[in-house]
């Protein structure tokens, strides 16, 4: 150590004392810049990394202090540099450490400097500490403070601002639970979130469904923002331990999380999806203690939807500046978005989704198409009572509306007379009108173009660039819904078709006769049912093959698709039986329809693989509520019989169950 002393001794000696900057005033200034400097970076925004300035900190201070000592001691301007770097050291600990640390540096200068000349000297020490003290406490000090205080005010602002947003007349506002377990429920009042979550609640047999949102100062903490129970403490059977760091993986990972063995688990969590001009998305789980109503593969088909949904909802609440100006728009898309989850039907969901489109964009006339991407064609789908296209209108891509869906880009026109006399505003089909304004908006899912909403104005500008804006987020909210019932009706449909046929099968015929016989014996009037089974079928299988009888089968059924009412029900009731359901005929009248059929079917050959096979069947008929009363249960056995008689008789012809049990016309 007194190695160390007698170098420092000697090159203090050999600096030449010009080079030495001695005195009080060259110090005052230099403090004063030092200040000013420190203090700079002390109030930097984004404040400066701490880590890098402690580095930079305890680097500089060994080599500041050498160069203090060498240069004059406590009387050099070095001092200040020891200070800039207490100050760096001190940057993530606040002005106390500074201080402390200031005064460790000083000391450690007055001990060399002792040393050095074996005395102290009172003046100049007082003006070395003030310099540290002043430069490494006082700009920490400062910034401390000014920070504190612009955080009071951003705070305050944030309180006005809620109060405002409170005041304004609108979406229920909906306030944020602060912790989790014990969030406040938000003004449950009709709010349309709420609603929607008590549905699926319903829906999928749970205790809870819950929609949880990052919360606003600490994204990684989710709470509980929106739940289908009454209690204002929150989803009360929801186990917060176990299940809710399943939730915030599922919002982490987007996909869907289950708690639960075996076949129906006890919670399904899934993010919701962000959305543009809203706050992250969160997750939505819902939860049952002792399991779920639905299996896991039914919730990993419906959760995605939902999901979905709940993110428009939540984007359309949160969306401040475009929407939320014009309440009136945005309380019609908010119920809209849970009217349409409701419908049962595409009939009924088309109807509203028209009629939220005309209460959203105060059109006259509004219309729903659906869109194949693959073939580039759609149809008329639905329209609000007045619109001057009919529904099933084909929609065809080189029209207005097909050009959007093709594009997936909503258009607006708010003076159409020249669009209108250049093209057609849906399908070629559509007689030439002259169109005012319009508006069309295509339904668009990942997987592509499901439809469009069409609006048109009586009146140039009625349909504004604004309101189309608006009919976007409907179009969101309906898109979801729909593909929903599209797919819904799907798969209704073929459960209910027959595959080799395309007729409607035995399930969907016993399901249809206890309506008609329902109808029947509450409003009156007969119900015909006429039975057919192919003659010698086996001969025409064994002769030309199954192949061939397959074909047989399906000319056959398409002869008695073609040849009834469309309120008639035809169905294959097993392999080459079929059976007619005749809602409002009479048994003359059934008679009539089945030798129409008989002969069909005889005169004309059916043309298969190059073989003209001549085909032949025989019939039966029975009446329910006609002049002949039979007990409801036994229309069908009746007809059957009736069926076995024409067998018997020799096939080919009709038999009925009347009066007199014959009645055969050949
Ligand atoms: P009958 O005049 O007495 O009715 O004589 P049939 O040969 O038609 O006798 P039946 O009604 O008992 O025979 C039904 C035959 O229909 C038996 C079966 O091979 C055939 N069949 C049933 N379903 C199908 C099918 O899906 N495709 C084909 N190719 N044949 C079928
Ligand atoms: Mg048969
Ligand atoms: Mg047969």
């Amino acid at each position: 150590m007194s190695g160390l002393v007698a170098g420092f001794a000697l090159v203090q000696g050999a600096v030449p004392t010009s080079l030495i900057l001695r005195g009080v005033w060259p110090m005052l200034i230099i403090t004063g810049v030092a200040v000013f400097i420190a203090a700079l970076l002390a109030i930097r925004e984004p404040p400066l990394d701490a880590d890098i300035a402690r580095r930079i900190g305890m680097t500089g201070m060994i080599p500041a202090m050498v160069l203090t000592v060498f240069t004059g001691g406590l009387q050099s301007p070095g001092v200040v540099l020891v200070a800039l770097c207490a100050l760096a050291i001190s940057v993530p600990h606040g002005p106390g450490m500074a201080l402390v640390g200031s005064l460790a540096a000083m000391t450690t200068l007055l001990g060399m400097e002792a040393l050095l000349t074996k005395k102290i000297i009172w003046a100049p020490s007082f003006l070395a500490m003030t310099v540290l003290v002043s430069t490494a406490v006082i700009p920490r000090w400062l910034a401390t403070r000014m920070r504190r205080q612009v955080e009071v005010a951003e705070r305050r602002a944030l309180q006005v601002e809620e109060l405002a947003q409170r005041g304004r007349v609108g979406p229920p506002a909906i306030e944020r639970p602060e912790i989790v377990g014990s969030p406040r429920m938000q003004d449950p009042a009709g709010s349309p979130v709420i609603t929607y979550l008590r549905m699926l609640r319903d829906n999928v047999g749970a205790d809870d469904a819950v929609v949880w949102r990052p919360r606003a100062d600490e994204p990684g903490v989710l709470v509980a923002w929106a739940w289908s129970g009454d209690d204002t403490n929150g989803p009360v059977s929801f186990r917060k331990e176990e299940w809710l760091p399943l939730v915030a993986w599922a919002a982490e990972n987007g996909n869907v999380n289950f708690d639960g063995s075996g076949g129906m688990p006890s919670l399904a969590a899934i993010a919701i999806p962000p959305r543009i001009g809203a706050l992250a998305g969160g997750a939505l789980s819902v939860s049952h203690r002792s399991g779920l109503r639905q299996d896991r593969d039914e919730l990993k088909r419906w959760l995605p939807r939902h999901a979905d949904h709940l993110a428009d909802m939540l984007a359309l609440v949160e969306s401040g500046d475009e929407v939320a100006r014009q309440n009136a728009t945005t309380l019609a898309l908010l119920q809209a978005a849970t009217d349409f989850q409701k419908s049962r039907s595409i009939e009924t969901l088309g109807a509203e989704i028209c009629q939220s489109a005309l209460d959203v964009t105060g059109a006259a006339h509004a219309a729903l198409v659906r869109w194949n991407a693959d073939s580039r064609k759609g149809e008329v789908q639905a329209t609000s009572p007045t619109a001057p296209v009919r529904v099933g209108l084909v929609v065809t891509d080189d029209s207005a509306v097909g050009g959007s869906c093709r594009e997936a880009t909503p258009l607006t026109w708010e003076d159409a007379r020249e669009l209108s006399r250049l093209a057609v505003v849906y399908g070629r089909a559509e007689p030439r009108r002259s169109v005012s304004s319009l508006g069309v908006v295509p339904l668009v899912r990942p997987e592509g173009v499901v439809g469009a909403i069409v609006v048109e104005g009586d009146d140039i500008n009625r349909v504004r660039g604004e309101s189309v804006r608006a009919l976007r987020l409907l179009g969101a909210i309906a898109a979801v819904s729909l593909e929903s019932q599209f797919e819904y009706e799907e798969i209704e449909r073929r459960a209910r078709t027959d595959v080799l046929t395309g007729l409607s099968n035995r399930r969907y015929f016993e399901e249809q006769i206890e309506r008609l016989l329902d109808e029947c014996d509450r409003y009156g009037g007969p119900v015909s049912l006429v039975v057919a089974d192919l003659d010698h079928f086996k001969k025409v299988n064994d002769t030309y093959g199954h192949d061939v009888g397959d074909s047989v089968l399906q000319y056959v059924a398409k002869a008695f698709k073609d040849g009834v009412r469309t309120v008639d029900i035809v169905t294959r009731y097993g392999g080459e039986e079929i059976a007619c359901l005749l809602p409002q005929t009479d048994l003359a009248g059934a008679k009539e329809f089945a030798e129409r059929m008989r002969k069909a079917i005889e005169t004309r050959p059916v043309q298969a693989k190059s073989h003209a096979i001549p085909v032949t069947c025989s019939l039966g008929v029975a009446t329910y509520g006609g002049a002949v009363p039979i007990p409801r249960a036994e229309l069908f056995s009746l007809a059957d019989k009736a069926l076995y008689r024409s067998k018997q008789q020799g096939r080919n012809r009709v038999n009925a169950h009347d009066a007199s049990e014959s009645g055969s016309t050949t």
